[in-house]
This record gives C-alpha cells, sequence and structure tokens, in this order.
C-alpha cells in the first residue's frame, strides 16, 4: 500500500508511520516528492485493517492499496523522475547520457586508449567487461580482476565514471570497489540472488532486460534490487529474443516509451546488443533519444575487426565521434539534448 502524507505532514508524523509500519512488519520506504511525500509499505501481506489503521494516524492524507505487482519501481509510488547522479554525471533528468567502450577489456592500452577517444568524442561514461558472459566456455570470458585494475586506470585518466558487469555474487564486493555503476547482463535479469545482494550495495545498478523478460518480469527484477534498499537502479533495453534472425535480437523501443511511462526509473538503450550490427547503431540511437531513452550504452572499438568479443556491433573510433555529433542535432530536435559532462556547464 501507500501512505500518501499530507503536504504539510511534520518529520515526526512521517517517522510515526514508518514505526507503525515497522510493528507489522511492513518496510517502509520514502519517497519524498517535491509536493508531498509517499511512503510505499512493502511486505508479504497487508491487512486491509492495517491500511484503515494507518490511515487514521496524524498526517496522513490517504492510504491506497498498490494494484500493480512491482511497487517500488512503479510512477503510483513515485510519480517524479528518478535522476541518478554518479560522479556528476545526471541519468534520468531529460538529457541524454551516452556509456561507450569496448565489449570486452582486453589489455590497459586498450582499455585506456578507447576510454580516451570516447571521451574525446562527448561520452559521458567509460564502459568495459571485465566478466563476460559468453554462450560458448571456448570464448574469450574477460580478464577478471585484472581488468577491473584496466578500468580504473581508465577512469583515473579520463576523470569519469565507469560501468561494468557483476555476473555472480561471489564479485559483487570486488566490482563494487572498483566501478561507480554495477551492470546486470541480461542473462542474470532473474538471478534473484545476485539481485538481492546488488540491492545492498550503496551504488547503483544497471539493469539490463532478459533475452525474453516480460517488461513486467523486468520491473520485478528492479524490484528485489529496490527492495533491498538500493534505489538507484537504470533499466536498460538491450534487445529480446524474437523470431527474426536477421538481427541479433529485437531492440525493443517500445518498451523504452512504455517503462518510461509505467515506471519512475532511468531508462538506458543499447542498441548495439539491441542490433548486433554497427551499421544500425547509429540510426537505433536517433531512434531511441526519439523515444524518450535517458541514454545510451554504445560499444565502442579501435579495430572492431580484432575484437575479442562483439566486434561486429562495435563502432570504431571515428564512427562513434561521428554518431556523437549526429546525436547532438537529433537531441537538440526532440527536446533531448546531450547531457553536460562532469565540471561542463549545461548549455544554454
Ligand atoms: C554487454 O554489455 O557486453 C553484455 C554482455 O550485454 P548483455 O547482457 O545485454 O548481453
Ligand atoms: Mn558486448
Amino acid at each position: 500500500m501507500l501512505v500518501i502524507m499530507r503536504t504539510d505532514a511534520s518529520e515526526e508524523e512521517i517517522q510515526g508511520v514508518l514505526s507503525r509500519l515497522k510493528e507489522a512488519d511492513l518496510e517502509g520506504h520514502l519517497s519524498a516528492g517535491e509536493e508531498r511525500t509517499v511512503i510505499g509499505a512493502v511486505g508479504r501481506v497487508v491487512d486491509p485493517d492495517m491500511r484503515t489503521a494507518v490511515g487514521t494516524m496524524p498526517g496522513v492524507d490517504q492510504v491506497v492499496p498498490i494494484s500493480r505487482p512491482y511497487k517500488l519501481s512503479g510512477r503510483e509510488f513515485k510519480p517524479d523522475d528518478t535522476v541518478i547522479d554518479v560522479g556528476g554525471v545526471r541519468i534520468g533528468d531529460g538529457n541524454v547520457v551516452v556509456m561507450a567502450g569496448p565489449c570486452s577489456i582486453e589489455d590497459e592500452d586498450h582499455m585506456v586508449s578507447t576510454a580516451k577517444a570516447v571521451k574525446a568524442a562527448g561520452a559521458h561514461i567509460i564502459r568495459g567487461g571485465a566478466f563476460k558472459p559468453r554462450s560458448s566456455p571456448y570464448s574469450f570470458r574477460g580478464l577478471g580482476e585484472e581488468g577491473l585494475k584496466h578500468l580504473a586506470t581508465a577512469r583515473e585518466e579520463t576523470g569519469l565514471p565507469v560501468i561494468t558487469e557483476v555476473m555472480s555474487i561471489a564479485d559483487v564486493e570486488t566490482v563494487a570497489r572498483y566501478s561507480d555503476i554495477l551492470q546486470i547482463g541480461a542473462r542474470n535479469m532473474q538471478n534473484f540472488n545476485l539481485l538481492d545482494e546488488v540491492g545492498l550495495v550503496r551504488k547503483p545498478a544497471m539493469l539490463k532486460r532478459g533475452l525474453s523478460g516480460t517488461i513486467e518480469e523486468w520491473l520485478l527484477a528492479a524490484e528485489y534490487i529496490m527492495a533491498k534498499g538500493n534505489h538507484e537502479v537504470i533499466l536498460c533495453e538491450r534487445g529480446i529474443r524474437t523470431f527474426e534472425t536477421a538481427t541479433r535480437n529485437t531492440l525493443d523501443l517500445a518498451a523504452v516509451a512504455l517503462v518510461k511511462r509505467m515506471s519512475h526509473l532511468p531508462v538506458i538503450s543499447d542498441p548495439s546488443h539491441g542490433t548486433g550490427r554497427w551499421q544500425l547503431v547509429e540510426p537505433m540511437s536517433k531512434a531511441s533519444v526519439a523515444v524518450g531513452a535517458d541514454g545510451l550504452m554504445i560499444e565502442v572499438h579501435p579495430s572492431p575487426d580484432h575484437a575479442l568479443s562483439d566486434g561486429a556491433q562495435s563502432l570504431t573510433f571515428e564512427n562513434f565521434e561521428k554518431l556523437m555529433r549526429t546525436l547532438e542535432t537529433v537531441g537538440a530536435a526532440v527536446g533531448r539534448p546531450l547531457a553536460p559532462r562532469p565540471g561542463e556547464l549545461a548549455a544554454v
């Protein structure tokens, strides 16, 4: 249920509701909006009598049951967009944030030179995989912690925040030590124990949509992370598996537009994995921005034909630079300009 506080509710009255919920074994999640505070009460079962009881407490305006299975991630709980600040980069505030870098971190020079190139072209956040989920056990599976060190070097050299995937519970602490955002890959969208663990971390998490995840399952997966206390969740549409084989996946841009309505969480689009073809990255990036994505995740490689993973969908430095220039124009045309970078002033 949602406990909607009166606009003039005092801090003491808010605390009163929180402790009453605790008594009833319900967890209270606070959403302090511009106009009023809403408390999401989450637990296995909410007794209807409890709804009446809380409804009579001082400072409470009304209590409404949440009709949807996802609660904390839904707009009912929090009507305002969630904005996540990652080292000065604001994700979800109406501007477009670009995360870019190689699929896999191959060595230090490869990671650092790619990070510098994408920074020069205007990227906001550096990506690179150290723990790689691969369909075949014989494919390159990443450098592990050594890769994370190269990513940390890239972070130092560029001053930009970094994102990388965490695949297992055992690595959550290590990845959180090196990375500014924890990426949960498509194949782990419903790895509920991993979601729980990432929910305990106090760093933003980016949750990719599963290969066959419905929108409701995706939001429920976000709910796992949020229910553990980590409300800084970014959603990422990276294409779903359909009957079509001409593209690697089907980038579901209707899902981006729909999830923006259903949820207050920022939504990123990944046209690299969403199409599997570098030639389609620019058109689908433009489309993503136009439908309201809060940002893009783009794979870039100094020499895509030598990439240890996902070369076919990786842009060269030159093509990435061209994409960024195009996004400036398209972003401005649809009212979603590229976000300023830390230390840079917003365009006026
Ligand atoms: C990736 O970002 O490199 C990746 C493995 O993505 P996904 O989980 O979407 O396949
Ligand atoms: Mn990849």
